[in-house]
């Protein structure tokens, strides 16, 4: 399986938490585990993505020293091999780690150092994406982290992405940072259609990007949904996070069958293993049962994510004949249960 959307930030467990303040020289509040985890997962009364965004305190607040940083990397890839997977990129904002002096330069190099270990420890391919933020007083910034992406292309950065509050930042304000990534040729992921309309899907397309970050309000607009399918825009869904975020009030109004329908490229994501409290198996599991989608159906969903990914085509063939024998075998497992 092969995950797409998987913030680092929301994906460390209460164990890589407790490591990395002892690494840091930092004293938490509480050291019990399930405690840890509580801080960390999203509240079942969350109403809204803001809220949602607060859960990433903690992590961050320790993911500020480039041996923190590489060691989160590293575990997450180690966690993701244990679950199974055979293929993810991983994303953070570079410039959410600067409170200790880091440079951004530093804080990729450090990421890239975990990414290189567990590539090589762990045998399973991983990316990084870079997010530009949603605010307004970090244009700078954003455009270091598009600069950085394009320095790291190829040698483990594999796209920009814009991530944050997407309702109180809007998309169309942001369009000076894929120019720049355009011309730089780093290739580009914009979170949109989450906390905001088709409007905001609409300006992630002219911006280039190449895949969008949940999409779910395309469903209000006919048009977006032909655009989606016609250009093949990938939608990076992740139904937890969704569900939590309150993008989608009612699991029976969660759109990925009638995207699917329109011929949309669908894939389906974790976002965040340990804020959203869920892993890959458990979205596709969850899916399956709700929507009684068939096994062909969700093998075309991961499917959709080795498209989807950035990689060369040699190593798109490989991974979907991997797909196809884990499938299997996952698939003869659920149909044990
Ligand atoms: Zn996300």
């Amino acid at each position: 399986m092969i995950d797409l959307h998987l913030h680092l930030d929301g994906s460390l467990n209460p164990k890589n938490i407790l490591k990395m303040a002892q690494m840091a020289g930092v004293v938490l509040p509480c050291t019990d585990e399930e405690e840890i985890r509580a801080n960390m997962v999203v509240d079942p009364e969350c109403t809204n993505l803001g809220e949602y965004l607060g859960k990433f305190d903690l992590s961050l607040g320790l993911l500020q020293t480039a041996e923190c940083i590489e060691y989160a990397v590293y575990e997450l890839i180690r966690d993701l091999k244990e679950k199974g997977l055979c293929y993810a990129e991983i994303r953070f904002a570079p410039q959410l780690h600067l409170r200790k002096g880091l440079t951004q330069t530093e804080v990729v190099e450090a990421a890239l150092r975990g990414r290189n270990k567990g590539i090589r420890d762990f045998g399973i391919t991983v990316n990084l994406i870079l997010c530009c933020l949603r605010f307004d007083q970090n244009r700078a910034e954003n455009m270091e982290t598009v600069t950085v992406a394009e320095q790291f292309l190829g040698k483990g950065v594999c796209a920009v992405d814009l991530a944050g509050n997407e309702a109180a930042y809007p998309t169309e304000t942001f369009q000076d940072i894929f120019a720049a990534a355009y011309e730089k040729f780093v290739p580009v992921v914009i979170h949109a259609g989450e906390a905001a309309g088709p409007e905001s899907m609409w300006h992630a397309l002219n911006f280039g990007a190449l895949r969008i970050g949940h999409g779910i309000h395309a469903i209000e607009d006919a048009k977006l949904m032909q655009e989606l399918k016609e250009k093949k825009i990938f939608l990076e869904m992740c139904y937890s996070s969704n569900l939590q975020t309150k993008t989608v009030e009612r699991v029976e109004d969660y759109p990925l069958a009638t995207f699917l329908a329109h011929g949309i490229a669908v894939t389906l994501n974790t976002d965040n293993l340990t804020v959203s409290s869920t892993s890959l198996q458990r979205e596709y599991a969850l899916l399956q049962n709700q929507f009684d989608l068939s096994d062909d159906t969700l093998k075309a969903i991961a499917k959709n994510a080795v498209d989807g990914a950035f990689l060369s085509a040699e190593e798109k063939e490989t991974l979907k004949k991997q797909i196809d024998r884990e499938f299997s075998i996952w698939l003869h497992g659920q149909s044990k249960k």
